[in-house]
């Protein structure tokens, strides 16, 4: 069993501390899953997670508004990834995905929260395109009036859940000012006339992730979520949400990749005694376990300052994001070389973290960009 004694910190209440177990046991049971086929794989942990009400964190109950507990988001995001890294995609896209009708949806728009939350319908955030990743104010997808309807027209690519969505929120240029002021989210359902998947894009770690393409496609005024040049106020309300979860994820994974080195380094003999009994593979495992404490401590502060009322967290979640990641990436990268060989053969579980880990630094902003935002605030006294 993992180190759980960080639930013992004051960031936390009881139903935090229930959840917690609730989540281990479920994981214990269920992962990992079967990853030969991706997409079948994650349609099922999505059934399943929703069956079970472990997605009912991802998406507040539509009849009863409520905010989204981001210590709740960040205690599952890192359970899961501490067994199956695709079990927190799957988890983790339902409360992306959702993320901007949860925040600013109306009652509408709200009722595919049902859907998503008890894992009837996947959902998907569509806001990169090829020439606007890091550079969001720069979409070019746009958004036309035409009577009572827009017409989407563009691409939009690197879509988590892309091609086995049932739900798209899609960001396009509406115009009303220049840059991030012009533009505005719409709910997209997957079988708009005009959207179609252009490319399935494989990666390291594969998920379900494509390229789409907007033809013409109509949709209702009415899919519009807040008002007309609201979309990047919502994408970034969104991801401040998220980012904080992406941290608990990394955190996930270290924690797991520190649990197998531990075993491992007991147990290997070598010059005569366990592996553990070299100063220089102790040194290694004191720097891991910082790491993978100092990283929670900014994952759950990030956290419960969302949850005890901060209207953004803007700084607190760069800071979790980027420093949970930068360290898991080493804490797993010791992790492999602490395994010889076997930390390379693929299949290995440390071999999975290595690759699962990458990802987590370029998206949902860079680790570069983190910097850029942490820099501002900090130079701004804000
Ligand atoms: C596995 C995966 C899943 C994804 N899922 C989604 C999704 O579901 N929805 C969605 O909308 N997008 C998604 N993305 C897209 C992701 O958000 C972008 O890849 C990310 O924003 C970076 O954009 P880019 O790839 O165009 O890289 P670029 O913007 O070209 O950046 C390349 C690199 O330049 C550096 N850089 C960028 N900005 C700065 C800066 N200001 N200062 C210094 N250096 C900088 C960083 O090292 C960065 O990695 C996903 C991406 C991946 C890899």
């Amino acid at each position: 069993m993992s180190d759980q004694t960080f639930l013992s910190w004051p960031f936390f209440e009881d139903r935090h501390r229930a959840l917690a177990e609730t989540v281990e046991r479920w994981s214990a049971a269920n992962l990992p899953a079967n990853h030969g086929d991706v997409d079948a794989a994650c349609r099922d942990l999505v059934a399943r997670l929703g069956r079970d009400g472990l997605l009912a964190p991802t998406a507040p109950d539509p009849s009863v508004p409520s905010p989204l507990d981001v210590r709740s988001l960040c205690l599952i995001r890192e359970t899961l990834a501490r067994y199956d890294g695709l079990a927190d995609f799957a988890f983790a896209m339902q409360g992306l995905g959702a993320g901007p009708i949860s925040l600013f949806g109306n009652a509408e728009q709200r009722s595919w929260l049902k859907l998503t939350r008890s894992g009837e319908a996947i959902a998907a955030f569509a806001l990169s395109e090829r020439k606007s990743g890091s550079d969001v104010a720069n979409i070019a997808m746009t958004a036309t009036r035409d009577g009572d309807d827009y017409i989407l027209d563009g691409e939009k690519t690197w879509i988590s859940n892309g091609g086995i969505a049932e739900i798209y929120v899609v960001f396009a240029r509406t115009g009303e000012g220049p840059g991030a002021k012009g533009l505005s989210a719409f709910v997209v359902p997957a079988d708009l006339s005009g959207f179609a998947v252009a490319e399935r894009i494989d990666v390291i770690a594969p998920h379900p992730l494509a390229r789409l393409k907007f033809e013409r496609a109509r949709v209702p005024a009415s899919a519009m979520i807040g008002a007309p040049g609201e979309g990047f106020k919502i994408a970034m309300a969104t991801l401040d949400i998220f980012r904080a979860t992406v941290g608990a994820a990394a955190l996930g994974f270290a924690r797991r990749a520190l649990d197998e080195t531990i075993t491992r380094v007991r147990t290997r003999e070598m010059f005569g005694g366990p592996l553990a009994d070299l100063q220089m593979v102790q040194a290694a495992i004191a720097e891991m376990a910082l790491d993978v404490d100092a990283a929670a401590l900014l994952v759950y502060r990030a956290a419960w300052t969302k949850d005890n009322g901060a209207a953004r967290v803007t700084r607190e979640a760069a800071m979790a994001k980027l420093y949970a990641t930068d360290r898991a990436q080493d804490v797993i990268d010791k992790a492999v070389q602490l395994h010889g060989g076997d930390g390379v053969r693929r299949g290995h579980i440390v071999e999975r973290l290595y690759r699962e880990i990458r990802a987590l630094r370029i998206y949902e902003g860079a680790s570069e960009v983190q910097k850029v935002v942490i820099a501002r605030q900090t130079l701004s006294g804000a």
